[in-house]
């Protein structure tokens, strides 16, 4: 089982599940959310998540209508996202997890919009856009 926090401690979460592959989001919308060159999610499912603390604490926005991006309110750590359409899973942001992780699968999505300062120079497979 894996655990995670925010930033202040306030949300705390667990999730029942194997952690495998590792997105990391190069688009306009997750540079601005983590602030920084880009976000690193790892989808889940929904039914083995759980807020296990500060539930109330979290607060959504979305960038785009279908999809909200879950956040503690308190000291603005990005959770997860979630989008309508696909109440089943989520977007995990891995810099929250407190457990650790060995994904067999890594790759960078989103590469037309990178951050110019920032270089890949890594081995992972890197798509223009969307991943597969
Ligand atoms: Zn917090
Ligand atoms: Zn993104």
């Amino acid at each position: 089982m894996h655990t995670g926090s925010c930033l202040c401690g306030k949300v705390r979460y667990e999730y029942r599940g194997e952690i495998d592959e590792v997105s990391m989001c190069h688009c306009t919308q997750c540079q601005k959310a983590q602030g920084s060159a880009f976000a690193a999610v790892a989808p889940i499912r929904s039914a083995d998540f759980r807020i296990t603390q500060g539930a109330d604490y979290l607060k959504e926005y979305r960038a785009t209508p279908n999809k909200a991006r879950v956040f503690c309110a308190e000291c603005g750590s990005p959770l997860f996202s979630a989008r309508d359409d696909l109440p089943e899973a989520k977007r995990l942001r891995l810099g929250t997890l407190d457990s650790a992780i060995s994904p067999s699968k890594r790759y960078h999505a989103w590469v037309s919009s990178k951050a110019a300062w920032f270089d890949l120079t890594d081995e992972h497979p890197k798509f223009e856009e969307f991943a597969r």
